[in-house]
């Protein structure tokens, strides 16, 4: 299955419809939750993580996964405190982090669910989605919410991954999430943010949060400080040599293999398939990805390759080889 045809699938909430997928490759199921630190918790699978603080008042939950997955989050965060669900953070529009939102706030009809302007208006935009996935409360750059150990600090810095990406601070657990802007240390699906403000919004970030040591990412990893830092100048990275290669006239490939000789950036150029992304990229294919994305965005033309498609040849630029964003080939029987 095309990474573009998965995208498609995620972004329609289609799964029940598209069984060779689900049949080849499934969403791995949440797992038994994590504690992180504190009254931190963690729910991989499912769709994105989700995370767990217990507060005094109630929980709340930071992205609710796929639909279908809301008694199994409830399920995890049972069994370590019976407090009532008070609010939910949804850090984008995605299916499989607002995915079970619905199912939450039936059970707990006062909820309160947040998330930025432009998260929202993705969400309306989408005629698929439910009602009971919309925020109820919304906000535009920045927003604090509780007080003392239990503040929680919401910030935008602009379109990344999405239009709407906001960043989770715990500033007592010294704990940022980031949602599906750093997802798996490696450069993410960009979808309706782009390539050009991907790295504008890390720098903001890294430059404007002060005193986290513990990084959540959106799927898979829990990183830390250094990790987002390394991650920032990577995009950047790429960025710049995307540019260089567009302006020498050279194919999107040859940015791809300048990154490849900075050391730093192996682990984000690695060519396996990570454990719970079988039905994703590898790094390497995404880093070709983004590439391609930032050609088109140079040349000012819609971008076709986020989801993986090779980038066309034009005037403009020189076409990309298929083979550098093709899907890992089926899992051995
Ligand atoms: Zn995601
Ligand atoms: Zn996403």
């Amino acid at each position: 299955m095309k990474p573009m045809t998965l995208l498609t699938a995620l972004a329609f909430g289609a799964f029940a419809a598209a069984p060779t997928l689900a049949q080849r490759s499934p969403l791995p199921p949440p797992e038994p939750i994590q504690h992180i630190t504190g009254n931190v918790y963690k729910i991989f699978g499912g769709g994105g993580n989700t995370l767990v603080l217990v507060q005094k008042a109630g929980v709340v939950l930071i992205d609710t996964k796929m639909p279908g997955n809301g008694q199994a989050i409830l399920d995890q965060v049972r069994t370590v405190t019976d407090k009532p669900i008070t609010t939910i953070i949804n850090t984008h529009s995605h299916p499989d982090h607002i995915g079970s939102t619905d199912f939450i706030r039936e059970k707990y009809p006062n909820v309160q669910v947040i998330s930025s302007e432009n998260t929202k208006t993705e969400i309306a935009g989408n005629p698929m989605y439910k009602a009971g996935v919309l925020p109820n409360v919304t906000y535009k750059d920045r927003m604090t919410l509780g007080k003392g150990k239990e503040r929680i600090e919401l910030y935008y810095f602009g379109p990344a991954h999405t239009t709407g990406d906001t960043f989770v601070v715990v500033p007592s657990a010294h704990l940022l999430f980031m949602g599906d802007v750093m997802a798996w240390d490696m450069a993410p699906f960009l979808p309706s943010g782009g390539a050009s403000v991907l790295p504008v919004a890390l720098e903001k970030l890294v430059s404007t949060v002060k005193g986290v040591d513990i990084v959540v990412e959106g799927h898979g990893h829990v990183n830390n400080w250094k990790g987002l830092e390394r991650f920032t100048r990577f995009n950047r990275a790429l960025l710049t040599a995307a540019r260089a290669a567009y302006d020498r006239g050279d194919a999107p490939g040859t940015a791809v293999a300048e990154l490849q000789k900075n050391p730093e950036f192996a682990p984000l150029l690695d060519t396996k398939i990570k454990k719970g992304l079988e039905y994703g990229n590898t790094p390497l294919a995404r880093a070709h990805m983004n590439v391609n994305v930032a050609f088109q965005e140079f040349a000012g033309e819609r971008v076709t390759t986020a989801n993986g498609a090779p980038l066309p040849a034009t005037d403009k630029h020189k076409g990309s080889d298929p083979k550098d964003t093709a899907p890992p080939p089926p899992p051995a029987a």
